[in-house]
């Protein structure tokens, strides 16, 4: 049986697990935290950082692939995996080029992959010279995620907002929808591509409120989404799963933000509203099998249940039942046992051919569900 190693030990890894299950496959997990989500649901867990060379050059050796879920991983060490002829998915050298947003940018560029106009701003004093670019958005080249490195800048006002550090300044772009194309790639080429999905936002809280597939968009616009989505993916010349993050702006616009070249949070529905779920998918690419049928067999929605704001310590959950209570909703807990703000600790999918109802049951369930410790943060 192929061993196959997991970089990350979070829920992308234990959802990953749980689909290996199916398969003739020795699961191998790295990460710190012996307690981790995927911990208990590998053949093989090694305790060690994922940024650290000798840590992912030891874990690596001996198995006969490594797949990652999560992007901040010692690239250097998989590419001495990789010449040693572990595989890895995806190649090191698209992970380079995915895991920093400047190269990223300039990739798209060179490509001529659809993205915002940008400009590279090396420190802030560079950024302040800047003000005829805005409106525009400054996002630090590495080590943001779910937002955080991220900044608007509507006007020379806010110019102090930005980045110390390297960074890509990109033009607002006035969007419409916010969309995400999960797309996979066998070794052989062959590629399987998901339904769109759409993100719905908070207007209020500025956060993802919850995610719906198919997306809503007219045809001819998925079709676009689609091809740029597939453009990406052939361009990277990789095998994988990846997930290509797209605007529609207001004036019917396609354009790319960002790709993920791993399993992601906008397709856990996928896991019961399609065929062969993202993970599912994964563990073809990774053991040289026929990619699965990615069709939906259900609209679906998605909601991920996160910490509440002010809340830290051992988690509490208040709301299950109603949930379980729910026809159609389908509730992951990750097993993570400390909750803190906005840490995401679940998520639940929903099944209905009928759009309100999907739409009333997530807002319920944002609603009713609590994710809390006995004890409030406290102030200090
Ligand atoms: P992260 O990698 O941390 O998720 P993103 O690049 O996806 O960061 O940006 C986070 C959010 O910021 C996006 O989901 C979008 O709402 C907003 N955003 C990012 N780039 C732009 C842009 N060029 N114009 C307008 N809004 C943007």
């Amino acid at each position: 049986m192929l061993k196959i190693g997991i970089l990350g030990g979070g829920q992308l890894g234990r959802m990953l697990l749980q689909a290996a299950a199916n398969y003739p496959v020795i699961t191998h997990v790295m990460e710190n935290d012996p307690d981790c989500p995927a911990a208990h649901l590998c053949h093989q867990f090694v305790r060690g950082d994922i940024r650290n060379f000798d840590d992912v050059c030891r874990f690596g050796r001996g198995l006969d692939g490594v797949c990652i879920e999560i992007e901040s991983v010692n690239v250097e060490a998989l590419e001495k995996l990789e010449s040693d002829g572990v595989r890895v998915y995806p190649s090191p050298s698209a992970l380079r080029i995915l895991r920093d947003k400047i190269l990223q940018k300039q990739f798209y560029k060179e490509h001529d992959i659809p993205t915002s106009p940008f400009l590279i701003t090396q420190n802030r004093q560079e950024l302040k010279k800047q003000d005829t670019f805005l409106p525009a958005v400054h996002k630090i080249a590495s080590g943001g995620y779910d937002g955080r490195g991220v900044q608007l800048i509507s006007n020379p006002g806010d110019l102090d907002k930005g980045f110390d550090h390297p960074s890509v300044l990109e033009k607002k772009v006035d969007i419409h929808k916010e969309i995400s194309q999960i797309v996979a790639m066998s070794r052989n080429g062959q590629t399987a591509l998901y339904p769109a999905v759409e993100m719905i936002f908070d207007p209020v809280l500025n956060q993802l409120d919850y995610q719906l597939s198919p997306a809503e968009i007219p045809q001819q616009m998925l079709w676009r989404v689609e091809a740029i989505a597939l453009k990406v993916v052939k361009d990277l010349k990789t095998p994988g799963i990846f997930a290509v993050e797209l605007f529609i702006s207001t004036n019917g616009g396609v354009l790319v933000n960002e790709t993920a070249p791993r399993v992601h949070n906008s397709g856990h529905h996928t896991i019961e509203a399609n065929y062969s779920s993202q993970f599912d998918m994964l563990w073809r690419v990774v053991l040289d099998y026929p990619l699965g049928n990615p069709k939906h067999i259900m609209p679906a929605a998605m909601i991920n249940l996160v910490g509440r704001e002010g809340y830290s310590g051992e988690v509490h959950y208040e709301g299950l039942d109603e949930i379980l209570k729910m026809e159609n909703a389908f509730l992951h807990l990750y097993g993570k046992k400390e909750t803190r703000s906005g840490r995401k600790m679940g998520h639940v999918t929903l099944l209905s051919t009928d759009k309100s109802d999907l739409v009333y049951k997530a807002r319920t369930i944002r609603k009713q569900l609590q994710i809390i410790s006995k004890q409030p943060e406290k102030i200090i």
